[in-house]
């Protein structure tokens, strides 16, 4: 499993882009969020309009949504035939074309490619292109899942937004990879979670490794120094920056 930054940073950091993590496997692609910044970035590493197979959206904040119409358009301009799988909670295919609709007037009529929507339920596994989806609600402002991703080598977790529940922690239990949120030091931010509560994560899971995601920008910019040094006191913890890649084997 080859996992690729696109962005690390939240909703209004200027610094880094929207939260968009791109999985490759042996069978299938997988963009994890698409989020308002998160195109530009991606058309960087694609010019084969059927280069992704699937997304993922963990909620419908704009910062994790609201780059699809601009997927879609840049995909169809590409030429694209190829169905596109969207995989999220139920109201997704709602929400996605009206978010294309406000976007890009009839434009959905246009598309010369199919758009697939497949709704995860939370308990149950959904195998798509050999990679075993498993979901679980966390604790944020709106309903987001977090995701597990298993292909049958390595497991990965990715938060989404908000913070740990009894569900999340079940899911991320003892996994490779955690791609999890940390939007402050200290849990200080209802909704959110932090570098404090992450590490707590990672003892009390088993994770062998942790990428903080999401930071809120002037923490991540004013507490450079006490990161790196959170950073290298504690082995497997990350603070991936974007094109940063991860090797899982
Ligand atoms: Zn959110
Ligand atoms: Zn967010």
């Amino acid at each position: 499993m080859r996992i690729l930054f696109l962005g690390v940073g939240e909703a209004c950091d200027s610094r880094h882009g929207n939260c968009s993590i791109l999985i490759r496997t042996k069978n299938t692609t997988l963009l994890l969020d698409c989020g308002f910044s998160v195109p530009h970035r991606f058309f960087r590493y694609c010019d084969d309009p059927d280069c992704l197979d699937n997304v993922w959206i963990s909620h419908f904040h704009g910062d994790h949504f609201l780059g699809l119409p601009l997927l879609l358009l840049r995909f169809w301009e590409m030429g694209r035939t190829r169905p596109l799988q969207f995989i999220g909670q139920e109201n997704l295919e709602e929400k996605t074309l009206a978010a294309l609709e406000l976007a890009y007037p009839g434009f959905a009529d246009k598309l010369s490619f199919p758009l697939q929507f497949q709704t995860i339920t939370p308990g149950k596994t959904l195998t798509l292109q050999g990679l075993h989806l498993r979901a679980a609600v966390s604790g944020h402002s709106q309903k987001n899942y977090g995701l597990l991703v298993d292909d049958g080598d390595n497991r990965l977790y990715y938060s989404g937004d908000g913070r740990a529940t009894k569900a999340t922690r079940k899911l991320m239990h003892g996994c490779d990879l955690a791609l999890h949120e940390a939007f402050t030091l200290r849990d200080s931010i209802p909704g959110h979670g932090s570098v404090a509560s992450c590490l707590q994560l990672m003892d009390e899971e088993n994770i062998h490794r942790m990428a903080l995601l999401h930071m809120e920008r002037t923490t991540r910019h004013r507490e450079k120094e006490t990161l790196k040094k959170i950073i290298s006191g504690h082995a497997g913890l990350l603070l991936p920056k974007e094109d940063d890649v991860i090797s899982l084997k």
